[in-house]
């Protein structure tokens, strides 16, 4: 993509309404634009990133077995009734009257709306299990939305259900989805630690939080700083395997990790003090199992393999991907701006020609931008007749991991200038083989 094409509103001056760092390098970069209090427009380079978000959270999850596919966003209150959940949700509900007169909602969650699919067409314990999850915009109305996208009222969220005979089946369920969020996280550059959490109005037996370390979290955590050891890397998972998704769920909840509601004071400190850590996060994903509350009161039942009908036992399971996009900045910045993880950057890498007009310079950049693109790497080229020191800026505001510089001096030896955005580290590498460096960098061969 030239820039000169494309669409980056880039700010000069800090916007002095955003008070955490990934709000203003959102809005300084030109990822989104407020609509109205807690409501955002996703301008292309923050649309671009939510997608990278999205696709990994939906290569995941249909790994782990989970189907997807796509609720509305308006609901009828009607089955809000009937769970009981249409009073208790109380004011961040957006209500909503059609010209029929109609109760209406916008979809805080969708609990209601997926257990009355499940019941209209799965009646045998043949059928079962299933999961299913959708992405869809979300709307709560918060009393306080704030920080950009990270407490939104409009939100885009991933939320899965599973649909069990019995306990154990829903446990493995559980398990799946722990392992596939955490999984999800690591692909997206992120530490995300799973914490024994309240299960709150939705109630519950079993329930974790996911948290990113951050100061600009709103929870509080503590837990054993071991537990940022783990990671999975490339290792596969066999889903299928309940004893091997147990195993790794119990590794990855055995270090204390607790959010405040749930904090332990004297389990903490039998945790060595060298490994205690207290700290700020934020919430970018929960699970829950909550065993027949839905599928009692909404009578969602299968008949067993003894012919008698059964409540099913469900959870549900969900991962905040318009959050994600504010956390990961919070996790990846500098003074300068934004660092993208290289799972989820919006361009692969940036192209700075230093001398814009320069046939010579010109015509290697176009060759550089052509072969980039051939090896499949999405390319943002700086092709705007600019001062060097404004391009820079620009492109370390944006975050990109890898930019590749091209002026008259290197060019008289065949080289540019290749340089890690989070590193700094700079090398020369010759034009004809910065898009082979970049592909190899990218797992592209
Ligand atoms: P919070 O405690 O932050 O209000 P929650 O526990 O009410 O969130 P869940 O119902 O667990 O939220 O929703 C699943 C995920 O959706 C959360 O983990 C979070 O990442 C995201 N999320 C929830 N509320 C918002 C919001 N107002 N804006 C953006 N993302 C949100
Ligand atoms: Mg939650």
């Amino acid at each position: 993509m030239r820039l000169t094409k494309y669409f980056i509103p880039v700010l000069k001056e800090t916007p002095s309404e955003a008070q955490i760092v990934s709000h203003r390098y959102m809005l300084r970069a030109g990822m989104i634009k407020q609509s109205s209090a807690g409501i955002y427009s996703w301008l292309p380079l923050g649309f671009k990133v939510l997608q990278k978000i999205e696709k990994i959270v939906h290569e995941e999850q249909m790994a782990a077995g989970h189907i997807p596919m796509l609720m509305p966003t308006l609901q009828s209150a009607d089955l809000w009734k009937e769970s009981g959940r249409y009073e208790d949700y109380g004011e961040e509900m957006l209500r909503i009257t059609d010209r029929h007169g109609r109760d209406m909602l916008y979809g805080p969650t969708n609990e209601e709306l997926i257990t009355d699919i499940f019941r209209s067409h799965v009646t045998s314990y043949k059928d079962l299990p299933l999961t299913l999850y959708h992405i869809q915009w979300k709307f709560r109305d918060e009393i306080r939305p704030r920080f950009g996208v990270m407490r939104g009222r409009e939100f885009y969220m991933k939320d899965g259900y599973n649909f069990d005979l019995d306990y154990e089946g829903a446990m493995h369920s559980y398990n799946r989805h722990m392992i596939s969020y955490l999984r999800s996280f690591e692909r997206m550059g992120l530490k995300a630690i799973p914490m024994r959490a309240d299960s709150g109005p939705i109630g519950g037996d079993d329930t974790h939080e996911f948290l990113v370390l951050a100061e600009t979290g709103e929870s509080e955590v503590f837990y054993d700083n071991r537990i940022l050891d783990l990671a999975f890397g490339n290792k596969e998972v066999n889903y299928e395997q309940r004893s091997e998704c147990a195993g790794l769920v119990e590794n990855w909840t055995k270090p204390y990790a607790r959010t405040k509601e749930t904090h332990d004071e004297t389990l903490f400190n039998m945790v060595s003090e060298e490994h205690r850590k207290e700290s700020r996060a934020i919430e970018v994903g929960q699970i829950f199992y909550f065993g027949t509350k839905y599928s009692d009161s909404m009578n969602a039942k299968v008949q067993n393999d003894k012919g008698e009908n059964v409540s099913v036992h469900m959870g549900s399971h969900g991962i905040g991907v318009s959050r994600l996009v504010g956390a990961i900045i919070e996790a990846n910045h500098d003074e300068k701006g934004i660092i993208w993880p290289e799972g989820v950057t919006p361009f692969h890498c940036g192209l700075i020609n230093l001398r814009q007009g320069d046939d010579e310079t010109d015509l290697a950049c176009e060759k550089i931008y052509t072969s980039l693109k051939l090896v499949g790497l999405d390319v943002l080229y700086d092709d705007r007749t600019e001062r060097a020191g404004g391009k820079f800026a620009t492109m370390d505001l944006l975050g990109l991991p890898w930019r590749i510089t091209v002026g008259p001096r290197g060019l008289k030896n065949n080289v540019v200038e290749l340089v890690s955005r989070r590193t700094g580290v700079s090398e020369e590498v010759s034009i004809d083989q910065v898009s082979k460096r970049l592909a190899v960098i990218y797992g592209l061969v």
